[in-house]
């Protein structure tokens, strides 16, 4: 998850509210240093840098430590052990190889293992580097079957992660942050590795004389894993857990993430009772108690949305009528930095019972465009359209305006002042957002948008 690099404004956020999140103290203040824009309310693991700068160890324990990955490169954790270090998760290209060389330089010159919490690119980037400090890789055994879903859609991943994480290439607003361009992106949804060791449910290591436990965790993957330290009291879990709400549905695309596991994979977390938790984005997370509140309270707020889509689902409600309606209660609101509630309802419903919601003219291959040209005839034609875009603008009903024009190009391709709307739209939008992918999402929107009056 993602900081800007030096020199680069791709957000221009002013006086936003902060989340209620412990970890917004790590927020970066770089963009606040300079020419004075206040830093946006994203957790440092999460906001758009260069994620080969500002990297730190971290020790927590005698003989724990980890590198803090920045800007959606995950982090890189290291046990000591008289037979050399186990590493958990290894970040992407290009941080993965500035964790290496940085570990390296503080004496972590052999591995023993390398253990992959899952199968994203943004954890398995340095597995080739650590396998040549003589590591062997350890996975959970459905590690195989998960690579070869993100291969097999490469291209459409390939295009969407670009998007969402705003590598150049993208053409994105943000995309000159995110050095690598589209090789990165690639690396992100096909990364080729073949474990040495893999397990089903559990799976125990004795490390130079460190026991280690290894457990099969689905949630954000169906191949994620915890590992669990009895000496150091310490669970490392990978992206079950995060400074924010959990991407149920991630927008670049994903398969389902079940509610269900993750509120299985976090009760045998607590069930534990770790003293020390490293998530693979974001800080430690320290104290038995700090531990089992933010825990609990996770669980709880994955329990509080899917319950409630169950029963708005059997009321009868549509979808987007949930999507607006369910909030989390304040004693469980988490944050919404990565993850959104509403896109979270929105996948718990459609995992539930597919795509069709009622409407028979949603069961035909002609969709809304197919009379968007009718309804900007009607309307008076684009310059209309961008009229009342404008003003829903000036209303701040931005999300409306954004529809306004999405018709109004699909009736008029290419329509200058329907595109300046959009482009107002979005920048509006883009100045009010406190969400990392919904900013991915917005910035590339906009670039498209201004493209569009370019050409
Ligand atoms: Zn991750």
């Amino acid at each position: 998850m993602v900081v800007p690099a030096l020199g680069l404004q791709m957000r221009k956020i002013v006086g936003l509210a902060t989340m209620v999140l412990a970890s917004c103290q790590a927020m970066a203040p770089v963009e606040a240093q300079q020419g004075g824009v206040v830093a946006p309310p994203l957790p440092s693991s999460m906001d758009f840098a260069d994620p080969t700068q500002n990297l730190a160890i971290t020790t927590v324990a005698p003989g724990l430590r980890y590198v803090l990955g920045r800007n959606v490169s995950s982090n890189t954790i290291v046990l000591d052990t008289q037979a050399g270090a186990v590493i958990i998760d290894t970040s992407r290209p290009p941080a993965s190889r500035a964790h290496f060389d940085l570990l390296q330089k503080a004496g972590v010159t052999k591995a023993a293992y390398v253990i992959l919490t899952h199968g994203h690119g943004d954890h398995t980037g340095g597995v080739a580097l650590w396998k040549g400090a003589g590591a062997k890789v350890v996975a959970q055994e459905s590690l195989g079957e998960f690579l070869d879903y993100q291969r097999m859609l490469a291209g459409f991943f390939g295009r969407r992660n670009a998007a969402q994480f705003q590598f150049a290439g993208s053409g994105g607003a943000a995309a000159p942050a995110q050095p690598g361009g589209q090789a990165a992106a690639a690396q992100l949804n096909a990364p080729s590795i073949v474990p040495d060791i893999t397990f089903r449910d559990t799976l125990d290591l004795d490390v130079g004389g460190v026991k280690l436990q290894l457990i099969s965790t689905p949630g954000e993957t169906p191949d994620h894993l915890t590992v669990w330290s009895p000496s150091l009291k310490a669970a490392f879990v990978g992206d079950n857990f995060y400074e924010s709400f959990p991407n149920m549905y991630t927008l670049r695309g994903t398969r389902p993430r079940w509610p269900m596991d993750y509120i299985n994979s976090l009760n045998k977390v607590l069930a534990l009772e770790p003293e020390i938790v490293i998530p693979s984005h974001g800080p430690a997370i320290v104290g038995r108690e700090n531990v089992r509140a933010q825990f609990t309270r996770m669980r709880d707020a994955i329990g509080y949305v899917h319950d409630a889509v169950l029963k708005g689902m059997n009321e009868g409600k549509d979808v987007h009528t949930l999507m607006r309606e369910i909030k989390l209660p304040p004693a469980l609101d988490v944050g919404e930095g990565y993850g959104k509630i509403s896109w979270s309802v929105r996948g718990i419903y459609e995992n539930y019972v597919g795509w069709f919601d009622g409407d028979p003219a949603s069961m035909f291959p002609e969709g809304r465009s197919s009379v968007s040209d009718s309804l900007v005839r009607l309307a008076g034609g684009p310059v209309a359209v961008a009229g009342e875009a404008m003003k829903l603008v000036g209303e701040g009903k931005l999300v409306e305006a954004l529809h306004m024009t999405s018709i109004g190009l699909e009736g008029v391709p290419g329509d200058k002042d329907v595109l300046r709307a959009r482009v107002a739209a979005f920048e509006a939008l883009v100045k009010a957002s406190t969400n990392r992918n919904e900013l991915g999402w917005l910035n590339q929107g906009l670039a498209e948008a201004k493209k569009g009056l370019q050409q």
